[in-house]
């Protein structure tokens, strides 16, 4: 499965370029007359400035629309409490970062209650996909390749997994790595307990304990210990996770629905989920089109010095790829790149 490709050459106009980009990839093929299109992108975190910009996805609505389509922004609350964690706050976040080209439906509800449990194959058995998406009739998912601490890097598969399901859905994703405090070197601080959002270690009889299955696996607690006493263990897990939960998105499609955009731009060391990405790991490489998510992740980690987010990450980026591609999501580990220059 081909994957199209755009360089970042800003002596070109890049929104006309992305326009042929689309017409050459056949982005616009898995949309029928009259489909509900889900445009699934990620609004950035308020304070974030590295999401995708607003006007590369206005011209991907007027496509969408001059196909025959209805197309709707979306996107799933987070599990953490930020400024996307509801239905509102997401509306408000959304609108404020320049998203008001089509309707912005929050795709699992008011307080993430609106999603369906479907089966799936992997590292997990079912996953709660959320009910906008589901609903679907098509969807083009809209990426922002970056670094991310826990899965190496956020592309297309990542925003399938994490970012099409409710906050239970990401909380079982989560929870397939595990984390331990060594003891040896826990002082009783309780500095972990003031830091965790949902305060949940305690301290019993001097030592931080964490057996509390609403805990998301976020690094606040580890980062934030001074006896470097807490550490995730099987963080390679959640890569497989994701794929997984990818899988079970996709079956709520019928064949040839979902089409993928992603930009390699602003490739920042963590997710668009934080206000405060960190650096810029490396230069901006272009705009990928592709009807595989497989293939579209692995064309970036191929042109992007992808070592770079492996050791910011310790972990392998590819292993998220490579689980999808396994686990039966179709797609080239080593694709076919066409070039538009
Ligand atoms: S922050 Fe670290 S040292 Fe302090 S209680 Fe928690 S685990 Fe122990
Ligand atoms: S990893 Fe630590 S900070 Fe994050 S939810 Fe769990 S206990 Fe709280």
């Amino acid at each position: 499965m081909a994957v199209y490709f755009v360089p970042w050459n800003t002596s070109n106009n890049l929104l006309q370029k992305a326009e042929q980009l689309y017409e050459e990839a056949g982005t616009f093929n898995c949309i029928q007359k009259g489909d509900l299109v889900a445009i699934k992108l990620h609004v950035g975190e308020l304070g974030n400035p590295f999401y995708v910009q607003p006007f590369f996805v206005h011209e991907i609505v007027r496509k969408v629309k001059e196909v025959g389509g209805k197309p709707f922004l979306t996107d799933s609350n987070t599990y953490y409490h930020a400024r996307r964690y509801n239905a509102y706050d997401h509306m408000i976040t959304a609108l404020i970062n320049g998203f008001n080209m089509a309707p912005f439906i929050v795709a699992d509800g008011l307080k993430s209650e609106n999603y369906r449990v479907v089966k799936t194959v992997g590292i997990l058995d079912e996953i709660e996909v959320s009910g906008a998406i589901a609903e679907a009739d098509a969807m083009i998912v809209i990426s922002h390749n970056k670094g991310h601490e826990l899965s190496g890097f956020g592309g297309a598969i990542k925003n399938l997994g994490m970012g099409c399901t409710s906050h239970l859905g990401k909380l079982r994703q989560h929870r397939t790595v595990g984390l331990e405090i060594d003891h040896a070197k826990c002082s009783g601080c309780g500095v972990c307990k003031e830091t965790c959002e949902m305060h949940l270690p305690e301290i019993i009889e001097g030592k931080a304990q964490n057996t509390s299955p609403q805990c998301m696996r976020c690094p606040l607690c580890i980062e934030a210990c001074p006896m470097h006493a807490i550490k995730f263990i099987h963080k390679e897990n959640l890569s497989r996770a994701l794929a997984s939960a990818a899988y079970g998105v996709l079956s709520t499609f019928k064949k040839d629905k979902v089409s993928y955009v992603s930009f390699a731009k602003d490739i920042a060391r963590y997710c668009d989920c934080l206000p405060n990405p960190g650096e810029i790991m490396m230069k901006d490489i272009g705009i990928f089109a592709s009807d595989s998510p497989v293939s579209i992740d692995a064309a970036f980690l191929y042109m992007a010095d992808y070592k770079s987010l492996n050791e910011a990450s310790h972990v392998d980026c590819m292993l998220q790829v490579k689980e999808a591609k396994d686990l039966g999501i179709a797609g080239d580990l080593q694709p076919n790149m066409i070039t538009i220059n």
